[in-house]
């Protein structure tokens, strides 16, 4: 039975909702402050929390971040302000979605719903595999990079960039198209910062960053990676 956490300290709204969840099939348990409901989830993790913004002690914020540090457990924020940055921040602490109040109870049956079958679908879609070259092993899923027998650290971007190329051996990439896999932006970052980030990766993962063995130059083109 799928297990849903109700951290909300009003006992109207903490009550219906868990009305309508426990119809709906659910197994539904409630606790009224942040305190409580960490303390239980250190016991349990449950499989989707949903959590009031507003809380007496640990706020709703606060717990999203707390919970974020160590489960990718699904969450909703209730939030009774219509303020926009609020719900954005929210979203941006990793919260799953959120539900202003005042909300229909069946709406955020609804919501949950949604959640769960978007997570399930993401954890049934195949986890991307790890490259492994002769002196190279990019991990996507931990994003490690093993050069030579030693663990290497990388910028976001320079990861991004090093998966992108090794994804596809051999293959000739302009800049505008790296900028375009890696940032997503081509119109708005200048050109050369590929070219910044090829020279910072040549000195990272090349024995002579002079004389590149994997980061190729493509003259007139761009570039590609070598196995
Ligand atoms: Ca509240």
């Amino acid at each position: 039975m799928t297990r849903i956490a109700i951290v909300e300290d009003e006992p109207s709204i903490a009550e219906v909702v868990s009305l309508y969840l426990k119809r709906a099939g659910f197994d539904v348990q409630q606790y009224a402050d942040g305190h409580a409901a960490w303390q239980a989830f250190e016991a349990r993790m449950p499989d989707l929390v949903i959590l009031d913004v507003m809380l007496p002690q640990v706020d709703g914020f606060t717990l999203t971040r707390h919970l974020r540090d160590r489960s990718d457990v699904p969450i909703i924020l209730l939030t009774s302000r219509r303020d926009e940055t609020d719900r954005i921040a929210g979203l941006e602490l990793g919260a799953d979605d959120y539900v202003v109040k005042p909300f229909s109870p069946q709406e955020l049956v609804s919501r949950v719903r949604a959640v769960l079958r978007r997570v399930k679908a993401e954890g049934e879609s195949p986890r991307e595999t790890s490259l492994t070259f002769t002196d190279i092993s990019i991990d996507p899923q931990t994003r490690l990079v093993n050069v030579r027998g030693e663990e290497i650290s990388l910028t976001a971007k320079e990861f991004d960039m090093l998966h992108h190329l090794a994804r596809h051996p051999r293959q000739v990439f302009s800049r505008d198209q790296l900028l375009e896999s890696v940032w997503g932006l081509s119109d708005f970052i200048d050109p050369s910062t590929v070219t910044v980030h090829i020279r910072r990766l040549r000195e990272k993962i090349e024995e002579d960053p002079a004389n590149p063995k994997h980061l190729l130059t493509v003259w007139g083109v761009g570039y590609r990676f070598e196995p």
